[in-house]
């Protein structure tokens, strides 16, 4: 059988919206993937001290957003740890779960880039496990994405993390928006999929945020 060919999108899916899933998308068929596993966090640490839905409500609109989609899951596994995950933690347990040969992509968008060096063992974060930028601006050059990581890391791992830009269609949707828009009152319809629209809107999610 072909080596499996499998990717971690890191995120706090407060909530999941269309971007998320454009972003999957593109990944799988760019990089030929046979599953891309969401991998909500329970609390980012960088985004200590904002309140974010309990990560079981975060989970249960991930599964609304994914049902019908065959290639993708959710891993709970930084959800039922609690507390403060470092990806490179996450990921080389995980790796033990899958079988040996499997390629184990982590997909993270180009604004992550700026936080990278200050991620848990960074550098070795990116030489044991395949990093994808997705570059969600045309406008930003790959050297100007990768300028925060020119000095953090050897020539060698830039050069790795420069080869694995992926550049996708952008769609400008963020979890910030679609918070804004429902405390607001606005409709964000257009920008979940309409089972997570519909699902927010029964429990009242970040109405009173
Ligand atoms: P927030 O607005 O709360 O910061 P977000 O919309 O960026 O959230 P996250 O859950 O933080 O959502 O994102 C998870 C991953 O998906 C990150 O790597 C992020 O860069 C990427 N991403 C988010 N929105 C988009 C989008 N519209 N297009 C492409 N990638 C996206």
């Amino acid at each position: 059988m072909a080596s499996r060919r499998l990717a971690f999108l890191g995120g706090s899916f407060d909530p999941v919206h269309l971007g998320h899933l454009h972003l999957a998308r593109a990944a799988c068929e760019r990089l030929a993937l046979d599953t891309v596993r969401f991998l909500p966090a329970p609390s980012a640490p960088h985004k200590l001290g904002k309140p974010m839905l309990p990560v079981e409500d975060r989970i249960e609109l991930l599964g609304l957003a994914l049902a019908g989609e065959p290639r993708f899951g959710i891993e709970e596994h930084e959800a039922r740890r609690g507390g403060s995950s470092y990806t490179i933690d996450t990921l080389r347990y995980l790796r033990r779960r899958f079988p040996s040969g499997t390629r184990i992509f982590f997909l993270i968008g180009g604004d992550s880039l700026r936080d990278l060096p200050q991620w848990r063992s960074a550098a070795e974060l990116v030489a044991e496990f395949d990093l994808v930028t997705v570059s969600r601006d045309p406008r930003v050059p790959d050297d100007e994405l990768l300028a925060p990581v020119v000095r953090a890391f050897p020539p060698s791992l830039v050069e790795k993390l420069r080869a694995a830009i992926l550049r996708v269609e952008p769609l400008p949707v963020s979890s910030t928006e679609i918070r804004e828009r429902v405390r607001q009152g606005l409709s964000i319809d257009g920008l979940v999929p309409p089972a997570v629209a519909q699902r927010i809107a029964e429990r009242g999610h970040y109405r009173a945020r």
